[in-house]
């Protein structure tokens, strides 16, 4: 009978992150579907009380955790070790874990000292002749495979955004510790601080509802016979503070930079969506000013509901690759928008502007 190992880490305040959550419902929809298993999770932090009583109504037999100040910041050293220790002390066949920049730098030695395999980047699971498979892509998003293994333990990472993020009761609850011994070897490699874009300079915004492309369009000459770069940037800006939502671009936009030309200066590669770019997760996408071309909207691929807005009622968007098409011009939509959400939203007393 399989025993499946929820593999979590902490956040920064000891709870249960987004991405953990996720692998929570996973792991529950899984138990659903093998009948005999049973369901374990293993925590890891500097402190892990508050994802323990998270975890209070998962549905797991046993809560297992590696905790300490050694095991608060992500290292792979000590999160490999902890891992290997959650699984082996789990006598787990099948490991879910999140694929978190931590969780992927540390499992595959995890993977490789419990003598098992590991899979990253999984996007779905099935049953098949009784046993787990389980779905990712290959080749930029072109081609699916289902994959089943033999070897166990079998690691695999949930891509986030795959699954809704569990949200059950917390109650009291108490976590059986797992020993690891944190040898000042492991430590050698120290977590100094944490650099990252001042947030309204951050447009990158995996967990937002809501996808806005720029396309390259902004940056074009309108119907006065001038380019606006500067209103184009002011308007797309305005609209991301006000709607969080995460910014795409086209690569024809991204790539102006290096021919010289205007641009719009908060963009850059991270941004490009498609086929030599990301494949971003959100529920609803909005293109502006792009033209949906298959090699962009390739990027589009797991984006539920699309829109976008062009002035060319021919353009690819209207060739089936959105649900709707707004025929009209960018500039003028995107402030009658922006006007709206102000008057939904307006500034707190006393804050300018
Ligand atoms: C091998 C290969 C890989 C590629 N990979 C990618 C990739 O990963 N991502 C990607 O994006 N592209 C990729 N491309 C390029 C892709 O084929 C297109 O060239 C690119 O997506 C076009 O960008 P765009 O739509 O922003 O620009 P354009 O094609 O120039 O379109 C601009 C659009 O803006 C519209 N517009 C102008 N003004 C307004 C206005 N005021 N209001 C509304 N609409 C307006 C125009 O009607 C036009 O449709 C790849 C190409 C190749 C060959």
């Amino acid at each position: 009978m399989d025993t499946i190992l929820l593999l979590l880490h902490t956040g920064p305040d000891g709870g249960l992150t987004r991405a953990a959550r996720e692998t929570v419902a996973a792991g529950q929809q899984i138990l659903r579907d093998m009948p005999g298993a049973s369901l374990v999770a293993g925590v890891v932090g500097g402190q892990v009380q508050p994802a323990i009583e998270q975890l209070a109504s998962s549905g797991a037999s046993r809560l297992l955790a590696v905790e300490g100040p050694a095991f608060g910041p992500a290292r792979h050293a000590t999160d490999a070790a902890a891992a290997a220790a959650l699984i082996r002390s789990a006598q787990a066949t099948l490991v879910l874990a999140a694929g978190t920049s931590r969780w992927s730098r540390a499992l595959p030695a995890a993977a490789h000292r419990c003598q098992g395999c590991i899979d990253t980047h999984a996007t779905g699971w099935a049953m098949v002749d009784g046993s787990l498979a389980i779905t990712r892509w290959y080749y930029r998003q072109r081609m699916e495979a289902q994959l089943r293994r033999t070897p166990r333990p079998w690691l695999i990472l949930f891509d986030p955004g795959i699954f809704p993020p569990w949200d059950g009761a917390p109650g009291p609850a108490q976590a059986q510790r797992v020993e690891v011994d944190a040898d000042p070897n492991l430590q050698r490699t120290r977590v100094e601080g944490v650099q990252a874009p001042a947030a309204q300079a951050q447009t990158i915004r995996p967990d937002a509802d809501l996808l806005l492309v720029a396309g390259a369009g902004w940056t074009k000459k309108q119907a006065d016979g001038r380019a606006h770069v500067q209103e184009a940037e002011a308007l797309l800006l305005d609209f991301l503070a006000k709607s969080r939502a995460s910014l795409g671009s086209s690569k024809s936009l991204v790539d102006l930079s290096g021919e010289g030309e205007a641009v719009l200066s908060f963009l850059t590669h991270l941004n490009q969506v498609g086929q030599t770019g990301s494949t971003p997760r959100h529920p609803k996408g909005l293109a502006t000013c792009c033209h949906g071309e298959e090699p962009h909207a390739v990027g589009w691929r797991f984006i539920h509901e699309r829109r976008a807005i062009n002035l060319d009622p021919g353009c690819g968007w209207a060739r089936g690759k959105a649900d709707v098409l707004y025929v009209a011009d960018a500039f003028a939509v995107l402030a009658a928008v922006n006007a709206r959400l102000a008057q939904a939203a307006p500034p707190a007393p006393g804050t300018p502007g």
